[in-house]
């Protein structure tokens, strides 16, 4: 589904990716971990199309297109769905209303008819059951004013709607708690399927608890430096990161 080769990417002057590569098939979760600062939400929004990164080296091709040709608003068209890391708050439109735009948009770029308002409430209807969130949570403004677990439950619920081909979550650094964490790894959970992959990026091995990753990744410094079963990750809690920093330095 997903192939990056030798991604590198800038800000300004300042090299941030330096040579990603990465294999993503269809059915898979794979988590992306390491170190503050060492690139990992670059990659997603890389990824992901956001404007401010030039790429200098590299391919990513998604289901055998050149994706970094693509505009964000086509990436999305195409099946890619980033949940942003610091979730923004739009006063006066509601999730409901947000959700029937960016579908109908998804829609329009995939050459299909809009949903009309029976459609999109039935739609709306089964998803939240599926993820189990509110109606009132739906019909206020977008992130105005939600708890950290309000807001997951809501990224969760965008994801569900949109049904993404490629899901790439990235965990903030701090302020999740436990509801938070259980709450987007239940999400997960249940919109994984054969044709659908997800990359978290998180730096907690907690949240790898719940959702079992098929491979995990550790970027450091730009690059991936060690990739592994989820075991991985529960050696990285109990190590922390100074060997793979003392491995990558010695390599
Ligand atoms: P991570 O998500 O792994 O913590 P980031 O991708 O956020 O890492 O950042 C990687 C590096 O790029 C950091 O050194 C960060 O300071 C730098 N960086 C990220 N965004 C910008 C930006 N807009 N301008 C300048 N430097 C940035
Ligand atoms: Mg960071
Ligand atoms: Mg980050």
């Amino acid at each position: 589904m997903l192939s990056i080769s030798n991604l590198q990417a800038s800000i300004g002057d300042k090299q941030i990716l330096k040579g990603i590569n990465l294999q993503i098939n269809a059915g898979e979760v794979h988590a992306i971990m390491g170190p503050n600062g060492s690139g990992k939400s670059t990659l997603a929004s890389v990824l992901a199309g956001r404007e401010d990164y030039e790429i200098t080296e590299g391919t990513v091709l998604f289901e055998g297109e050149d994706l970094l040709d693509m505009a964000p608003e086509d990436r999305a068209a195409a099946g890619i769905f980033l949940a942003f890391q610091y979730p923004v708050e739009i006063p006066g439109v509601s999730t409901t209303n947000f959700l029937k735009t960016a579908l109908n948009e998804i829609r329009k770029h995939r050459g299909q008819d809009p949903l009309d308002a029976v459609q999109f409430l039935k739609l709306m209807k089964e998803k939240m059951k599926l993820v189990n969130i509110d109606q009132s949570l739906l019909s206020r403004s977008l992130n105005e004013g939600f708890s950290g677990g309000e807001k997951k439950r809501n990224e969760v619920f965008q994801m569900a709607m949109l049904e993404p081909k490629l899901a790439i979550l990235d965990e903030t650094d701090s302020g999740l708690d436990i509801d938070a964490l259980r709450i987007v790894a239940e999400g997960v959970n249940k919109l994984r399927s054969p044709e659908r992959a997800t990359i978290v990026v998180t730096h907690y091995q907690r949240l790898l608890d719940y959702i079992i990753p098929d491979f995990v990744h550790v970027l450091y410094k730009g690059r991936i430096v060690k990739s592994g079963p989820k075991e991985l990750a529960l050696e990285l809690e109990e190590k922390g990161y100074d060997w793979i920093r003392a491995e990558a330095e010695a390599a």
